[in-house]
């Protein structure tokens, strides 16, 4: 099996053929010729299927699961993707558990859910809780179809052990889902883990320009990727094909990004820890970090986040201010450094001086100045 690098500069690209682009160039299509039968044609309508969608599905099955076949379902966001995967697989009757910390729109996500006569129990993802709340669960009335995972979490960098739920979960008779936004394909694999799907937000560190949103689902298992897909179909959640290119195109650099972020995520998460006013810092990567033998065991890059509580609002404002180097702006993963004062949006259950820092591709000696330089002005 090649390495990261070698697979990431032509995954799901077409075999090389004399005179054509090394990648092929978008196609902007709403219909294709198609005469005869449609059941057999590749391509027909646009809602349906489109060749460059096909080429990032493929590039992202071959980084999620390079040992074993897999396939990917391309979504227009995150959102799109965890909403398919979930109103895809779970029938009204059954149960989901979910993580209480997840990614912030999972409430008003649970609240549809919920309407639409599907069961919820959720659990933080910290410590032993998802097992517990799986077996709670299942001894309830309405069979657990799904036990959502969400790892490394995001904002708060806690880590779950995907392998160990996965096997719980399955003995339950519960398939199992991984939010993989935080970590990409490359940092974890949560496939080869035990899981049935990996889900991700590619609207993070997969497209790592944020320029594109996209999500996907992943699995192993063609029957599943065959109910996400028609419901795609059926519910017009489609990428457009230029977002699909543009994401492809970014994969070639992906291991170079994935590991120049970790590292710089490291030595950012260092220069923090010395510093009296940081409380709360989480980066799976620290030695120190209450999940690091986990992240080692599961993570194959610990990733570009890192979260940390400064003493009250007005402090981290002015951190936020100071920083030179580090944008004030959502989301993460990207090449330039941002950074966000979480508690602004309302949805996590973090304190008003909670950071949640991204780093990007820059030179780490220079993101570690200014985040001292910017520590430094905050504190007056
Ligand atoms: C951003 C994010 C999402 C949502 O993805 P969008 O592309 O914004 O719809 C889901 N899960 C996690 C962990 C995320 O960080």
């Amino acid at each position: 099996m090649t390495g990261d690098g070698t697979r990431a500069v032509r995954a799901g690209l077409p075999a090389v053929e004399p005179y054509q682009p090394p990648m092929p160039p978008p196609v902007l299509a709403a219909h294709f010729h198609l005469p005869g039968d449609p059941a057999v044609a590749p391509f027909g309508y646009g809602r349906e299927n489109n060749p460059t969608w096909v080429g990032l599905e493929r590039a992202i099955a071959e980084l999620e699961s390079p040992a074993e076949p897999a396939e990917a379902v391309v979504f227009p966001s995150g959102m799109a993707a965890i909403s398919a995967a979930v109103l895809a697989l779970v029938k009204p009757g059954e149960a989901v558990v979910l993580p209480t910390d997840g990614y912030q729109l999972w409430p008003k996500l649970r609240e549809r859910l919920e309407s639409f006569g599907l069961l919820v129990h959720t659990a933080p993802t910290s410590g032993d809780a998802q097992l517990a709340a799986l077996e709670s669960a299942h001894r309830a009335a309405a069979p657990v179809r799904l036990l959502w995972l969400e790892t490394p979490s995001n904002p708060g960098l806690d880590l779950c052990d995907i392998a160990r739920l996965s096997a719980a979960a399955h003995a339950r008779g519960a398939l199992v889902a991984v939010d993989n936004s935080l970590a990409t394909p490359l940092g974890q694999r949560p496939l080869q883990l035990g899981a049935d799907l990996s889900v991700a937000s590619g609207t993070k560190g997969l497209n790592g320009h944020g320029d594109v949103l996209l999500g996907y689902v992943a699995s192993r298992q063609p029957a599943l990727v065959d109910e996400v897909r028609r419901w795609r179909t059926t519910t017009g959640a489609i990428p457009g094909p230029m977002e699909s290119w543009l994401v492809h195109r970014g994969l070639a650099t992906l291991h170079l990004r994935v590991a120049r972020q970790a590292e710089n995520a490291l030595a950012v998460a260092r220069a923090l820890a010395d510093r009296p006013e940081v409380t709360g810092l989480r980066h799976p990567g620290l030695p120190t970090d209450r999940d690091h033998a986990l992240a080692v065991r599961q993570m194959r890059a610990f990733g570009c986040v890192v979260s940390f509580t400064l003493p009250d609002l007005a402090h981290a404002e002015r951190f936020l201010t100071a920083l030179e180097l580090v944008d004030d702006a959502t989301s993460f993963g990207g090449v330039r450094s941002t950074a966000e004062r979480r508690g602004r949006w309302g949805g996590d259950a973090v304190p008003a001086g909670f950071v949640r820092l991204s780093v990007g591709v820059e030179d780490p000696a220079d993101l570690v100045a200014d985040v001292r330089r910017a520590l430094d002005v905050a504190r007056g």
